[in-house]
């Protein structure tokens, strides 16, 4: 019997659940975007939205998906012909690589397969092989989205600098922000791209793209930046409008904003260790049910997972079968298998993925768990005993 009436949950990584403060800031009528409170509350955005990546540097915002975050960043530093780098760790650096394609960009790129996170030192050594320094750009992203691998930031940075490589570090943080620790400038990434759909908590439609100096100087050398993604009118606007070049995402800036006064309100630092808890107590549940079946954590060392997203393998087609059940049958939707594709699983149909970010708690993350062995038990998905319990121990020791 279907039992999906009540409050749905829409655990896939993106759009993320939106906390009622951010959907009551948006309930309102048009506002005036020439004077008045929506001015204020823009400007008022940027410090916090620095807190939350932090940098001292600069932000540019755009009224866009990941994907135009993506582009933004690219097309201010990267000229057509010019070389980038990608490290790919699941299908998100792939997506991103091909942005820089479309771009005109050549793109190198090192694929560490479905399974790891960047190795750092070979990434080393394909920069020091590149003695003409003809890479411009490392674009790493540091969750994979599909895989739910990640990498580390720092680790890469140091590997850059130990070769002497003068190429700029753009990382992907569309999933991270706001779940997993991310310290831009102290890890010395000099670009970095977000957006609003998932651990900030807002619906999707705001891209940000975060750059220091390093890359600001390489935007002054470029030969030319569409007017539209030149990110300097925007991080540096003498008038109002610059921000957005045009209309300004008026409702989003409303809800950005209840989401950042949630942020600052719990701290960084405690929304860090809540996303680590609850990723800790849906790996002991899954590890609990792989001990006698065929469920795995797609990502085995736990160094290596996200806080944010969980990548798990079940065989097809039980993954979209179990998605079908907990969708059709108790109103929990889960992410799908991404980028997971084999020749013996062409649609990728054993794969799917919880989506944790943002505005996730201890009661909703053991709901997830016990929907799903509830839609084991009642498919007759072989699985081992003790995963709810498991997960409860994570969460009474937390
Ligand atoms: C979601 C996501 C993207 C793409 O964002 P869109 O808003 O769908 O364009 C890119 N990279 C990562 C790591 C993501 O999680």
């Amino acid at each position: 019997m279907d039992l999906t009436q009540g409050r749905s949950y829409l655990a896939i990584p993106g759009p993320s659940v939106m906390p009622e403060a951010v959907l009551r800031a948006m309930h309102r009528a048009a506002p005036n975007i020439y004077e008045g409170e929506l001015i204020d509350l823009t400007y008022g955005l940027i410090p916090d939205l620095k807190m939350v990546a932090g940098t001292r540097h600069h932000v540019a915002i755009y009224i866009g998906n990941g994907h135009a975050a993506w582009e933004a960043a690219l097309a201010n530093v990267i000229s057509r012909g010019e070389k980038v780098l990608v490290p790919a760790s699941g299908r998100f650096g792939y997506g991103w690589s091909e942005i820089a394609e479309g771009l005109g960009a050549q793109t190198q790129i090192i694929d560490f397969g479905r399974q790891s996170p960047i190795d750092s030192e070979r990434v080393a050594d394909a920069l020091a092989a590149d003695t003409g320094h003809e890479i411009k750009a490392v674009l790493a992203v540091h969750v994979d989205t599909s895989t739910s691998a990640r990498s580390d930031i720092a680790a890469l940075r140091k590997a850059m600098d130990a070769v002497g490589h003068p190429a700029l570090l753009m990382v992907d943080c569309i999933a991270s922000l706001g779940c997993d620790r991310f310290e831009m400038d102290a890890w010395g990434v000099d670009v970095m791209v977000a957006a609003s759909q998932k651990g900030l908590m807002v619906p999707p439609g705001l891209g940000f793209v975060f750059f220091n100096d390093k890359a600001a100087a390489v935007r002054e050398s470029m030969p030319r930046v569409s007017r539209y993604w030149d990110w300097t009118p925007r991080a540096n606007p003498e008038f109002y409008y610059q921000l957005f070049c045009g209309t300004a995402p008026t409702h989003h800036i409303y809800g950005l904003r209840a989401a950042l006064d949630m942020i600052k309100a719990e701290g960084l630092e405690h929304i860090w260790a809540r996303h680590e808890i609850l990723a800790r107590a849906i790996w002991a549940a899954v590890e609990a049910w792989g001990q006698d079946g065929p469920m795995r954590l797609n990502m085995a060392d736990p160094a290596h997972r996200s806080h944010a997203v969980t990548s798990l393998h079940l065989g097809a087609p039980h993954g979209t079968v179990l998605r079908r059940w907990t969708q059709d049958q108790a109103g929990l939707t889960l992410g799908i298998g991404l980028g997971m594709s084999t020749d013996a699983d062409p649609a990728g149909d054993g794969y799917f993925r919880f989506g944790h970010m943002g505005h996730v708690n201890a009661q909703m993350i053991l709901g997830l768990l016990a929907t799903v062995q509830s839609g084991l038990v009642a498919l007759s998905i072989p699985h081992g005993p003790g995963g709810i319990e498991a997960a409860s121990a994570v969460i009474a020791g937390a």
